[in-house]
C-alpha cells in the first residue's frame, strides 16, 4: 500500500462525521441502522431489515469502522516507522559487518605472510626442529631455537 493510498484513506475518514458510531435496531420497524449521535439519532446509514443476519453484521462493521480505521492507520504508521528504524539499523550493522570482514581478511593475509616466514625446518638430519626465521646457527654448528617459535606460539594463542 502506497503512502498516497494511506493518505487518501486518512482524508476519507477525517471527512466523515465524528465518531464513535453505533449500530441500532428500530424495535418498531426492525430496521438496522448506524447513528453517529445516540441522543439525537442522527443517521449515518440505513442497512436494511434485521431478518437478514448480514444486515446486522454490516451495521456493526460500518459503526466500528469509524473508530477502527483510524486505529489501523495509526498502527500502520507506527509499524512502518519501526520497519524504517530496523532497516536503518540493519544497513548500519551490515556496513559494520563488511568493515569487520574486510579487516579480518586483511589480518588473515598478514598472518599468512608471517606464518610463511616462520616454518619448521630440520637443520641437520636427525637434529631438532627449528624455525626458518628464528632458528640460529651458532659457531660450531649448534642450532638454537625452538619449535614452535615464539612468533608461531603467539599466533596460535599459546602465549598469554
Ligand atoms: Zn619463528
Amino acid at each position: 500500500m502506497t503512502p498516497e493510498e494511506l493518505e487518501a484513506m486518512r482524508e476519507c475518514v477525517e471527512a466523515t462525521t465524528e465518531g464513535p458510531w453505533e449500530d441500532r435496531t428500530d424495535d418498531l420497524t426492525d430496521e438496522v441502522y448506524v447513528v453517529h449521535d445516540r441522543e439525537q439519532v442522527l443517521f449515518v446509514a440505513s442497512c436494511g431489515g434485521k431478518e437478514d443476519p448480514r444486515v446486522s453484521a454490516d451495521a456493526v462493521f460500518i459503526s466500528t469502522a469509524r473508530t477502527n480505521v483510524p486505529r489501523l492507520l495509526a498502527e500502520v504508521e507506527r509499524l512502518r516507522s519501526v520497519c524504517d528504524e530496523l532497516t536503518r539499523a540493519y544497513n548500519l550493522a551490515a556496513d559494520r559487518f563488511m568493515d569487520v570482514t574486510a579487516t579480518a581478511n586483511r589480518l588473515q593475509a598478514r598472518l599468512a605472510k608471517v606464518r610463511a616466514l616462520h616454518q619448521p625446518e630440520r637443520f641437520s638430519p636427525g637434529g631438532s626442529i627449528h624455525c626458518t626465521t628464528c632458528g640460529k646457527v651458532e659457531a660450531g654448528g649448534v642450532y638454537l631455537g625452538q619449535w614452535p617459535c615464539p612468533t608461531i606460539q603467539a599466533i596460535d594463542g599459546c602465549v598469554h
